[in-house]
């Protein structure tokens, strides 16, 4: 019943279930990410946008565990795309963690016109990172189809991963099926859409056929999908449910129902990152 390793198209492994920090208040971040450690996820997803990176790093030291049985990822902040700001940013980073490298580092917003919507010149500066060792493997959030055939076609090194918004409400099939199509792993966040879904009659009944709780089942249904999953929480309680999904299985029937409630661009929870600037 332990997380699953998955492979990266750098070679590298991801464990499929982390714990993500996204809205926890740099003073409660240190005891969130303690309890998710103690209880066995090994996975943490922070960013430079979050503020808790310090706090991250300081839980990933005292809990005692070897630095490499923790993987960490963090996200270049928006603002920050042109080379010499991601470079100082990635730094920045390293210094907030005081740690020699993270595991994975995201651009975590395409951003199609600020500074000319030239993603492609922060790409090659987080390929830099990878080279020297600095960021273990690299990847991108919120692209859409078109931004990775853009990077395809201008850059050298395919991103390991994208980080987009997935949940029931927004199953968001083309830009997984890109992935797929590419050996692009796609991570689905606010896989739980921040707690809406969980009270969806479909989603319930699911949970009282298989005896599990509506949060199980969605984040069961994510990790069969193949997707990578960090749903974020600082309820001790429900730090430890979230991660007790590997001891069940969703049939057919109970896939194709959770998958058939996508509502499209409507079941949005954050912004359009075409549109996002
Ligand atoms: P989520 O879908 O993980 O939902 C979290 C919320 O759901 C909690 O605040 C809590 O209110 C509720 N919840 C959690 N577990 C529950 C349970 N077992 N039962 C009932 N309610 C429960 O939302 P999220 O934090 O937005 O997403 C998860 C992570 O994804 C973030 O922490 C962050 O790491 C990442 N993320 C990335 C981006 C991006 O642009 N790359 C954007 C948003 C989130």
């Amino acid at each position: 019943h332990t997380v699953p390793d998955i492979s990266l198209n750098d070679g590298n492994t991801i464990p499929q279930l982390g714990f993500g920090v996204y809205q926890i208040e740099p003073k409660d971040t240190a005891e969130a990410v303690r309890r998710a450690l103690e209880i066995g996820y090994r996975h943490i997803d922070t960013a430079q946008m979050y503020g808790n990176e310090a706090e991250v790093g300081e839980a990933v030291r005292a809990s005692g565990l070897d630095r490499g049985e923790v993987f960490v990822t963090s996200k270049l902040n928006n603002g920050f795309h042109r080379p010499e700001d991601a470079r100082r940013a990635f730094e920045s980073t390293l210094s907030a963690l005081k740690m020699d490298h993270v595991d994975l580092f995201l651009i975590h917003w395409p951003l199609p016109t600020r500074y000319d919507g030239d993603f492609v010149s922060t790409w090659k500066t987080l390929e830099e990172f990878q080279r020297d060792g600095r960021a273990r493997s690299i990847g991108v959030s919120n692209f859409q189809v078109p931004h990775l055939e853009r990077l395809a076609a201008e850059a050298d090194v395919v991103p390991a991963v994208n980080q987009i918004e997935v949940h029931p409400y927004l199953t968001n099939e083309q830009v997984r099926a890109y992935g797929s199509e590419h050996n692009i792993l796609t991570e689905a966040w606010s896989p739980i859409a921040q707690g809406r879904v969980l009270d969806d009659p479909t989603i319930v009944d699911v949970a009282e056929q298989v005896g599990r709780t509506p949060a199980q089942v969605v984040l069961r249904w994510h990790v069969q999908r193949g997707d990578i999953v960090f749903p974020k929480s600082t309820t001790p309680k429900r730090i430890e449910e979230n991660f007790r999904i590997f001891d069940f299985t969703l049939d057919d029937t109970a896939m194709e129902r959770l998958s058939g409630l996508d509502r499209g661009e409507s079941g949005r929870t954050g912004p359009n990152p075409d549109e996002f600037d």
